[in-house]
């Protein structure tokens, strides 16, 4: 390693960000080819993509998901405020862009619970002076105090629609902690007329490979639930799913042409409305 890659990681660890073991953030951006990535990082990236060779491409659909859904809110169903949860290491195009691209004037407020992502948020999550972009460092696992954090509820109206994003990130949950439990606080919070937009990694379209993954993940201390189609739908309790419901993210209004396989990008996605 050189004295270059010395400098970077002590200038992290002033963040407090610990450089010594693979975090899910990181991991995600050396697949999406970021660079705010670390040897553990990469040599997990890499570990999971001997199971699953097609990972950084599949990364990459999850992203294009993230780009259809929050334009087809913006768009569609007119939604000008997003929470997005989960936010990850800023990658392009990021929420509030796709959102201000259709209308701007949009809110977006941004949550994540990693040290890194914050270093970066503060630099890279400039709007444009009719938008406003906030970032807040919290953990989405306590929705109520998340809710209350002054910086959220001076950047959204509560009392007016949310699109809330929960993109490749309840994966991250264990059952005993109730992921479905937080997701309907957050429903409860919000108004009818607000959208949930979500991706989850599953092992239903190649139970083998993902098995890999899983195990990969466990052994270097990191949390990684595969969900079912049952299981991912039951996020959607309380929620009225629009067309086409859960389905592969690669079928869900793919642009341009169509793949052969939606089922090469191993993550179901779905959007809903709150009734
Ligand atoms: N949504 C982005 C990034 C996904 S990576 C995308 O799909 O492109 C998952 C992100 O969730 C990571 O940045 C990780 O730090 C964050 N995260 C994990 N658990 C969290 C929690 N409990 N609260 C807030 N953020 C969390």
């Amino acid at each position: 390693r050189s004295d270059n890659d010395d400098a970077e990681l002590s200038q992290w660890e002033k963040y407090g960000v610990d450089t010594s073991t693979p975090h899910s953030a990181r991991v995600y951006d050396y697949w999406l080819g970021g660079k705010t990535n670390f040897p553990p990082d990469r040599a997990m990236g890499q570990a999971i993509e001997r199971a699953v060779p097609t990972m950084k491409a599949q990364a990459k659909e999850n992203r294009g998901f993230q780009k259809r859904a929050v334009r087809h809110l913006a768009e569609r169903y007119g939604i000008r405020q997003f929470l997005d949860l989960g936010t990850g290491i800023p990658t392009s195009p990021n929420t509030h862009e796709i959102a201000e691209s259709v209308s701007p004037g949009t809110r977006v407020v941004y949550v994540d619970n990693d040290p890194i992502v914050l270093a970066h948020a503060r630099a890279l999550m400039v709007s444009t002076p009719a938008s406003r972009t906030t970032y807040i460092h919290a953990d989405l696992g306590k929705p109520a105090e998340l809710l209350a954090d002054p910086a959220l509820t001076s950047t959204l109206d509560l009392s007016q629609p949310v699109g809330l994003l929960m993109i490749a990130v309840l994966m991250l949950i264990a059952d005993e902690d109730d992921p479905w439990g937080k997701v309907a606080a957050l429903r409860d919070a919000l108004p009818s007329g607000s959208y949930l937009a979500l991706t989850h990694p599953t092992q239903d379209f190649n139970e083998a490979a993902v098995a890999q993954v899983t195990a990969s993940a466990r052994a270097a201390g990191m949390t990684l639930v595969p969900r079912t189609k049952e299981e991912v739908t039951r996020f959607f309790d309380g929620w009225e799913l629009v067309e086409p419901g859960v389905a592969p993210v690669m079928a869900w209004h793919p642009e341009g042409e169509r793949s052969e396989d939606p089922y090469a990008a191993y993550y179901w996605g779905g959007v809903a409305r709150k009734i």
